[in-house]
């Protein structure tokens, strides 16, 4: 048995590192493609609506990056972000996004096409350690001609406690520019009330993952209550993310929450799909 026993386990450990071996090369492969496609800007972006709760009004857009790679076909941002985030590659990577996003808000202006609310862009939590962080999006929005005040920041909380007093000092001179500030993925950080008070957010985006199993788990609705009740208090915006049902949606709404994105209310878009549903 002994013997049996040892064999089995050399098996294993052979076929666990010949995938660990496969895995490791892929992601290589991956990141080597992720820096042609940051050289070459081949990304685009999707939009996603933010609406109100209780008109369901276009209150704004979140910008998802995309990536299409000739290789690799479609990478889910999930993926690619984690890479860029690993390998150093988060700050060109996110802008290169800064910069389509503007981009995209200057053609729609052109267009005669107006986004109700700000367009929020994902911002990384190493993107808050690059010193050019402020110069970079106030020279983009100069560049195309867009106001500050038409974008808004995302930063999960996780982000935010990495690199805390960073985060506090660069937020606080972008809400100075007009830029709106959201704590995304709210929830499954852990930062301190402390922390959340100095922080200059005007927006708590309540996790997905609480909205999914808040019918079915009591903790999650618990949880969910009390985001919300803290936020009234401190005088936030609460946004429900990832809502797929009426009855998510109706939940949330009676429970005070203000604002709401999620297949329920739009899909992320191409910019001109988007256009051709939201924008007027
Ligand atoms: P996030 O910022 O929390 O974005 C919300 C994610 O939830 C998006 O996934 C969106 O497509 C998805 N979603 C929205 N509504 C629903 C729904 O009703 N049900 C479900 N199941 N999902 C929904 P996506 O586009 O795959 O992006 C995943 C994450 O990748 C984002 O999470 C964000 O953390 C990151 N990401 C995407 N674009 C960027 C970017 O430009 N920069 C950075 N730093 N991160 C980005
Ligand atoms: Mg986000
Ligand atoms: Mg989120
Ligand atoms: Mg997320």
């Amino acid at each position: 048995i002994a013997m049996y026993q040892a064999k089995r386990q050399k098996l294993s450990t052979r076929t666990f590192e010949y995938w660990m071996g496969h895995a490791v090369a892929q992601q290589l492969h991956i990141a080597k493609r992720l820096a042609l496609a940051i050289a070459n800007h081949s990304f685009y972006l999707h939009f996603q609506p933010q609406v109100d709760m209780r008109s369901g009004q276009l209150i704004g857009a979140e910008a998802l990056c995309r990536w299409w790679d000739d290789e690799l076909g479609d990478v889910s941002p999930g993926q690619f972000i984690a890479i860029a985030e690993e390998r150093g590659m988060i700050v060109p990577l996110g802008n290169c996004v800064i910069d389509k996003a503007c981009q995209q808000l200057a053609q729609w202006q052109r267009q005669g096409l107006q986004l109700q609310g700000p367009l929020a862009i994902n911002i990384a939590a190493d993107q808050f350690e690059d010193s050019d962080l402020v110069a970079t999006l106030l020279a983009s929005c100069r560049t195309h001609g867009v106001s500050p005040h038409a974008l808004s920041i995302e930063i999960t909380e996780s982000g935010i406690m990495a690199h805390p007093d960073d985060a506090i000092a660069i937020t606080e001179i972008l809400k100075g520019h007009g830029m709106g500030l959201s704590i995304d993925d709210f929830g499954t950080g852990y930062s301190s009330l402390a922390y959340l008070k100095r922080f200059a957010a005007d927006r708590i985006k309540i996790d997905i993952s609480f909205v999914r199993d808040m019918l079915t788990s009591d903790n999650d609705r618990i949880i969910v209550a009390t985001i919300i009740a803290m936020a009234k208090t401190l005088g936030l915006e609460t946004i429900a993310e990832g809502i797929e049902t009426k009855a998510q949606s109706e939940a949330l709404l009676a429970m005070g929450c203000t604002q709401a994105q999620g297949y329920y209310y739009g899909r992320p878009l191409s910019a001109e799909q988007f256009a051709k549903h939201w924008l007027t």
